[in-house]
């Protein structure tokens, strides 16, 4: 993404602004069916990921914590983008996710507004930031009980 054009950066900018002074889905969730703790000791960001899980989909999706500007908006952009999605699915989109900020030559997927977050990759130390999220996603899916660690 060096080659990313300065307006779009500024796009992006705005759009994890935005979702980090405004999370979407930012509220705890007493009747989730899966539920996980997420924790990046590297940056202190911490947040808990709650999902209601029918049918084999997410019908709901969101989270409480508190972090860094990335990873709220990371958070806040993923609850969005899982929200209706089938589990298979969701997991597919946290593997392509999570290639598209540490691999070289990430996969042609369209990412939709998870678009915004592909400048971390200039960052390194921040891809845990907005990788943590996701992380405790996993975890919540796979009814992992632990403290989901990005290390
Ligand atoms: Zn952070």
């Amino acid at each position: 993404m060096t080659d990313m054009q300065p307006d779009l950066r500024e796009l992006y900018q705005e759009v994890i602004f935005d979702h980090n002074r405004h999370p979407r889905n930012f509220h705890d969730m007493p009747d989730a069916s899966h539920s996980a703790q997420g924790h990046n000791p590297l940056c202190g960001d911490e947040l808990t990921v709650y999902l209601q899980v029918r049918d084999g989909v997410v019908a709901d999706a969101s989270f409480v914590g508190q972090g860094c500007a990335i990873s709220t908006a990371s958070a806040s952009l993923m609850t969005e983008a899982v929200k209706g999605r089938p589990v298979a699915e969701v997991e597919s989109l946290f593997r392509d996710f999570h290639a598209m900020l540490t691999e070289a030559q990430p996969k042609g997927r369209d990412f939709g507004k998870l678009e915004v977050l592909s400048g971390v990759r200039e960052f390194p130390a921040r891809v845990k930031c907005a990788t943590l999220a996701w992380h405790t996603l996993h975890n919540a899916l796979g009814g992992v009980a632990d403290t989901a660690k990005t290390e």
